[in-house]
């Protein structure tokens, strides 16, 4: 149950970003388990950003075979 500030990498924008311990404890309350892939200017870009994330990883994914 330690949560630390992490830092993490966005998966749209490349950018580095910082995931603050209230924003952990905010994600884990509305049910996400994984960290989130989208930094703060690209999931308000995004809106409801899960579904596009998923595809992206899908995409992402597909690109490496
Ligand atoms: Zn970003």
């Amino acid at each position: 149950m330690d949560f630390i500030d992490g830092e993490l990498k966005c998966l749209f924008c490349k950018a580095a970003f910082l995931l603050l311990l209230r924003d952990q404890e905010c994600l884990r309350e509305s049910g996400f388990k994984h960290d989130p892939r989208n930094c703060r200017g690209c999931k308000m870009l995004i809106g409801q950003s899960e579904q596009i994330s998923e595809s992206v990883t899908k995409i992402g994914q597909s690109s490496i075979h």
